[in-house]
């Protein structure tokens, strides 16, 4: 099969021409058609030598996913569906705001993590994205987006939010961060792409040593019994351990602080209480909170949190002088909001076999 080019930064794709005995140099005007130009096909590359072209299009293509849907919310907020193999499709989503635009992506179809509150890990897993179809989910919103003359790219900032964890796939994220970040493909800053992890240790230092980007962190809870029960991956990595990863992550990462996202689940992890436990966490590492009201999806059992909880749960942290922002949930009418990206995604682990999750009246306990 011919190689993607999608699935090369910088360095392998340089490699690769030298492995066709052609100048690595010229790697960048490819990177450049590809990345920024939108190229899928070699013809298009009109600066580059026909005998080269020719060259390429026998070894290599610029291979992308089935777009299998493609929505717009009242809001703007517009999210595709793209089927990378017969089995599995997965979902990105442009999220415009004033002054800014940021692509939320995934980097699994599936999720092993089997978080309580998530629509994903519900699917279960069926596999890692290669670096080409987490690229491609930028290319394709880039090229649907448009640039305007002279205007702001449309596409600002990335995060890794979508379906999956990222850090149980970091072989391929690597060198997509690492597109993300060149200058001659998306010249993203390393401030403004953010990969979010329910906090899987190894990968968050590896991700700090090979290419660090802003960091979140999926708490959720303030304690580790609670914590387990939301986020099943607390068992091997819990809280204390966590912590100090964020402290090791801050000594390379791009910003001093890391975002704690938390859920806001009705009656589970919302009390006055709770939110002072946090404050305890909040003085062992630099970080700022991120609440996100729960967006329901079929079949789960949580129950968002209401606005005056949230703004009282917040209020509590502010008051010790944390930075808390809350976010606004988006793209309703399009199921595009955190945790109800679904895409189709054909389980290996039978997770429907499995016995039924924590019913929310054990959580209330
Ligand atoms: N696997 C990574 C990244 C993908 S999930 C992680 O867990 O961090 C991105 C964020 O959406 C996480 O903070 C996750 O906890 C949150 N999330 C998942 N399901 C949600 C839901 N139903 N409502 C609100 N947020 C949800
Ligand atoms: Fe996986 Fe993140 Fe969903 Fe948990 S919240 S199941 S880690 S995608």
């Amino acid at each position: 099969m011919k190689v993607n080019l999608l699935d090369f930064d910088r360095a392998a794709l340089e490699r690769f021409f030298a492995s066709i005995d052609e100048k690595p140099w010229r790697a960048r005007q490819v990177l450049r058609w590809i990345h920024q130009r939108g190229a899928a096909d070699f013809d298009a590359m009109t600066d580059v030598a026909k005998s080269l072209r020719a060259r390429l299009a026998e070894t290599a293509e610029i291979r992308l996913p089935e777009l299998a849907g493609d929505a717009v919310a009242a809001d703007d907020t517009r999210k595709w569906l793209l089927k990378v193999d017969a089995a599995n499709s997965v979902e990105s989503v442009f999220i415009p705001e004033k002054g800014r635009g940021t692509l939320c992506m995934s980097s699994q179809a599936g999720c092993v993590l089997d978080c309580a509150f998530c629509s994903t890990g519900k699917q279960g897993f069926n596999r890692n994205l290669s670096s080409g179809e987490m690229v491609a989910q930028l290319w394709i919103a880039n090229r649907a987006l448009g640039r305007k003359q002279g205007a702001e790219r449309p596409i600002t900032n990335v995060v890794m939010m979508g379906m999956g964890e990222p850090l149980l796939n970091l072989d391929a994220l690597i060198p997509a961060l690492r597109l993300m970040l060149d200058d001659d493909a998306y010249g993203l800053s390393r401030r403004r792409v953010t990969v979010s992890t329910s906090g899987i240790i190894p990968g968050m230092d590896r991700l700090a040593e090979e290419c660090p980007v802003a960091l979140a962190v999926s708490l959720h809870a303030p304690d580790d019994e609670l914590r387990e029960r939301l986020v099943p991956v607390n068992r091997k990595y819990p809280i204390r351990d966590l912590l100090a990863a964020c402290r090791r992550y801050l000594e390379r990462a791009p910003r001093d602080f890391i975002t704690f996202e938390y859920v806001m689940l009705d009656g589970v992890n919302d009390r006055d209480a709770q939110a002072r436990e946090l404050l305890r966490i909040a003085a062992r590492v630099r970080c700022k909170f991120n609440l996100i009201p729960f967006n329901p999806f079929p079949g789960s059992s949580f129950r968002r949190s209401s606005p005056e909880r949230i703004r009282a749960f917040a209020a509590v942290l502010q008051r010790a002088g944390l930075t808390v922002t809350t976010r606004k949930t988006r793209g309703d009418a399009i199921d595009a909001a955190c945790g109800q990206l679904a895409g189709d995604v054909t389980d290996r682990t039978r997770r429907t076999a499995r016995p039924a999750r924590i019913p929310i009246v054990e959580l209330n306990a």
